[in-house]
C-alpha cells in the first residue's frame, strides 16, 4: 500500500482516553508493531501519524505508526500489507 502524510495533522487531538495517536493505533489495531511502518525505514515507531492512501479515491484519514522523521516526510511511500491502517475519527 502506498500512502502520504496528511499535512497539518499535528493539530488533530487524540480522542478522549488516549494520550497519543500511537496509543490510539495500538488499541484499535490490536497488534504491537515496534518498527516504523515505512518499508524504507528501520527506525522504531514513535508516533501515530495521519495518512491518506496514495493513488486512490479514498480520501479518508488513517492512523499508522511512524518514526518522527517519517512523520515529517511529504513524499509517497510504501507500507507493508500487514500494517493495520486504523480509520481516524478526524475523517473528512
Ligand atoms: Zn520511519
Amino acid at each position: 500500500m502506498y500512502v502520504k502524510n496528511v499535512a497539518g495533522s499535528d493539530s488533530l487531538i487524540p480522542p478522549q482516553g488516549y494520550n497519543s495517536w500511537l496509543e490510539f493505533w495500538k488499541d484499535h489495531a490490536r497488534v504491537y508493531l515496534k518498527k516504523c511502518s515505512a518499508t524504507d525505514c528501520d527506525k522504531d515507531a514513535e508516533v501515530g501519524a495521519h495518512v491518506q492512501k496514495a493513488y486512490s479515491d479514498d480520501e479518508n484519514y488513517y492512523i499508522i505508526p511512524l518514526c518522527k522523521i517519517c512523520k515529517r516526510r511529504n513524499d509517497v511511500y510504501e507500507i507493508p500489507d500487514y500494517v493495520t491502517m486504523v480509520p481516524s475519527p478526524n475523517n473528512l
